[in-house]
């Protein structure tokens, strides 16, 4: 069997957990099967490692970024292999360079290509087992690339793809995916399986646990992935085309504090400014979320949408720049709010899942100020301060609790 494993940052944030690791490793080798690896950077090390280049630079180009971010998963890599060694096993650690692992160029939000596949497998032939860097790749100008934060987990996911592994295992800090995140909902309860549309909306809607573009990929080749503690020894949680436990109403909610509202004000209400605006956005790059428009009054109208926290400055300064082409009066810009999700299949037959969330947020005395939705879930903007506090009571009127 060709098993890829990958461990995030907490799993390997220190000397004991890199020793556990190697030994889970260890474990698949010794029973004969070819092991491929994929690594976090350890701990906190990315968000220092952004903190460092901010003192520098509160504004430091992407492709410098990238160049930075990327030593944190290439120690994670070298440091598992000479566990491995110390242990008597052999290994090879190889980045996103030696592997060539190619991306778009598109630096700190770069989409993996295509895999050379041939250093890999050479060296699980000579019986190493291969510890890869996860997050990042090399685009056309052989620069680094990152992509996007959590990314590991859509590395281990391209490589399980391109090498055709047997099984492809996410370890993470919990058991697991939950229906919402056990940290702030104590009482979460786990999923056996989780269908590759309704994990893709949760984990786009916040849900960290896995990135949003490896379930797109495990989804597109149809990898199927189980998410597993890498401290404790439990089943996991399988994401798949189809679930055979009964389709729930709703599966999990999700949260995310990452998220910036952006208005652009006074516009002439003609044709054509959504489409200005909005492909001004899409050429840097930029991604939007909910968008919402007002009604027109005197010849004007607001738009305003929502993009991640860190795009936030730069989509102001581009439509600042080109206000006087957009007809626009200002851009005001709001970081202190948060988007809470449900997510479900059963939706799609269901009409009453948005009133009963709707309901829980009004019984909570909490303010909606956006709301989106699609087949499978509802979207609501709110305070950032109230996030916990909504996804509980969004939860809790679920009934998704653990019994
Ligand atoms: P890793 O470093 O292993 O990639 P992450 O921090 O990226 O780990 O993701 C795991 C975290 O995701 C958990 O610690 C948990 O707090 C969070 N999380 C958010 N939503 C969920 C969910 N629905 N189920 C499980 N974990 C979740
Ligand atoms: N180290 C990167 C991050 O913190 C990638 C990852 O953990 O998946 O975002
Ligand atoms: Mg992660």
């Amino acid at each position: 069997m060709l098993i890829v494993k990958k461990f995030g940052g907490s799993s390997v944030a220190d000397k004991e957990r890199v020793y556990n690791v190697a030994n889970r490793i260890l474990e698949d080798y010794k029973k004969g099967n070819d092991v491929v690896v994929v690594l976090s950077a350890q701990g906190k090390t990315t968000d220092q490692l952004i903190a460092k280049a901010k003192e520098i630079n509160p504004n430091p180009s992407r492709r410098e970024m990238d160049m930075l971010l990327t030593t944190g998963e290439q120690i994670s890599v070298a440091l598992m292999a000479m566990a491995l060694e110390k242990l008597g096993v052999p290994a090879v650690s190889l980045n996103a360079f030696q592997v060539a692992m190619h991306t778009t160029s598109v630096y700190s939000n770069a989409r993996i290509k295509r895999i050379d596949t041939e250093r890999i497998t050479t060296e699980l032939e000579n019986k190493k087992i291969v510890i890869i860097t996860g997050f990042q790749g090399v685009n056309k100008f052989d620069d680094y690339t990152t992509l996007g934060r959590g990314g590991s987990d859509t590395t281990a996911v391209a490589l399980a793809a391109a090498l055709h592994a047997d099984a492809c295992e996410i370890y993470t800090d919990v058991e697991g995916v939950y229906t919402a995140d056990p940290r702030v909902v104590p009482n979460a309860r786990k999923l056996e399986e989780i269908s590759y549309d309704e994990m893709l909306e949760l984990a786009t809607l916040g849900a960290k646990v896995l990135h949003n573009r490896s379930v797109e990929l495990a989804k597109k080749y149809n990898v199927q992935l189980v998410v597993l503690s890498s401290l404790v020894v439990a089943d996991g949680t399988i994401v798949k085309e189809e679930t055979k436990v009964e389709k729930m109403l709703v599966s999990g909610v999700a949260a995310d504090k990452n998220t910036t509202r952006i208005a652009v004000m006074g516009v002439k209400d003609e044709p054509g400014i959504a489409f200005k605006l909005f492909s001004l956005l899409a050429k840097n790059n930029i991604n939007v979320d909910i968008i919402l428009q007002s009604i027109g009054r005197d010849g004007t109208k607001d738009i305003s949408f929502t993009v991640a926290s860190d795009f936030a400055a730069e989509a102001k300064q581009i439509i600042e720049a080109n206000l006087a082409r957009l007809s626009g009066e200002k851009v005001t810009v709001e970081d202190n709010v948060a988007k809470v999700s449900v997510v479900g299949a059963g939706m799609q037959t269901n009409a009453g899942v948005a009133a009963t969330m709707f309901e829980a947020l009004y019984d909570a005395g909490i303010n909606i100020k956006m709301i989106s939705t699609s087949e499978i879930k509802i979207t609501v903007l709110i305070d950032e301060k109230d996030v916990n506090e909504a996804t509980q009571a969004v939860h809790e009127a679920f009934k998704l609790a653990r019994k």
